[in-house]
């Protein structure tokens, strides 16, 4: 197999349009990536929160605001062989449980001394065969499977983050696949940025406390662990995550009220202390990634 091309990427949801917010993280990924050298890949995690709809109409946002990329779009719901297949050797090395639990019972379990807060306190972790076998039983009268664990030997992890430094979270034994069947995200991530090259990931703040898990997960796979580059989220007035409820803060509400999409990608030039950039590409020659703005970006917006 010839060895991919060094690659960042974007991989949004479909879970709906695009908001400014999104753009700004998706053309920073281009930038950084077109800036570095790089591929620029696409993927659409469509394993859960889709709608329908959504993606035809994010990947027409996507080229709206002047973004290309390299290769064919991967969709994650086609990936299932290649998940299935990193959940069997990670079973295969004894590193993988079946977990009872349901929701409710880990939010009121006691956590475990020095444990992380919202770690998994480790109740299915070393059961015995009779307690698994009344565990399974269980999971037949709820008419779910047991959720698959990691048994993770370490409770910490360090990675990379361009802007924010050398980062070390919190590894628990994270689900690898649900309850409902559906592969879990931090699987699901790395085993597809490592199919597709990714070896940087540029992405939303939100997402920086489970670099350390992924980062990990790729360290126990053999897989390349990339660099790892996250961006401030857009936020409303009262500092909240930017969402519809803000109001026309989607590129389609931005049109629908009379803006071009160059307005739009001016907006977020300026968010990035450059004002007057027309195209995405604009915003890849004239943006110093060491000049990024390290708060969330308060985005403001004429109704
Ligand atoms: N699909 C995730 C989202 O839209 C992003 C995941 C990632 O970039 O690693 O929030």
């Amino acid at each position: 197999m010839t060895a991919l091309p060094p690659a960042g990427r974007y991989a949004p949801s479909p879970s709906g349009d695009l908001h400014l917010g999104n753009l700004r993280t998706a053309i920073l990924a281009w930038a950084l990536a077109r800036g570095t050298g790089r591929a620029f890949r696409l993927r659409v995690e469509d394993l859960d929160r889709v709608r329908e709809g959504a993606e035809a109409r994010q990947l027409e946002d996507l080229a709206a605001v002047g973004l290309d990329h390299d290769g064919e779009i991967v969709r994650q719901s086609e990936r299932g062989d290649a998940h299935a297949a990193a959940i069997a050797e990670l079973t295969t090395r004894g590193l993988v449980y079946e977990c009872y639990c349901t929701r409710r019972e880990i939010l009121e379990a006691p956590s475990a001394p020095h444990a992380p807060p919202g770690a998994y306190p480790g109740t299915c972790r070393d059961l015995t065969a009779r307690e698994r076998e009344a565990g399974r039983e269980r999971m037949r009268a709820l008419r779910r499977e047991p959720a698959l664990r990691l048994r993770a030997e370490v409770s910490t992890w360090s990675v990379r983050d361009r802007f924010a430094g050398e980062v070390t979270g919190a590894v628990d034994d994270l689900v690898l696949r649900r309850g409902d069947g559906v592969v879990a995200y931090n699987l699901a991530v790395v085993v597809d940025d490592a199919a597709q090259g990714v070896d940087q990931v540029v992405r939303a703040d939100d997402l920086l406390s489970s670099a350390p898990r992924q980062a990990h997960l790729a360290q126990l796979l053999g897989l390349p662990v990339p660099e790892y580059a996250h961006v401030p989220l857009a936020v409303n007035a009262l500092g909240e995550r930017l969402a519809k409820r803000d109001g026309a803060v989607t590129l389609r509400d931005r049109l629908a009220l009379g803006e071009s999409a160059e307005q739009v990608v001016e907006r977020i030039g300026e968010s990035l202390g450059l004002p007057g950039c027309r195209s995405a590409r604009d915003v890849l020659e004239r943006w110093d990634p060491r000049s990024l703005p390290s708060e969330p970006w308060v985005v403001d917006l004429p109704a």
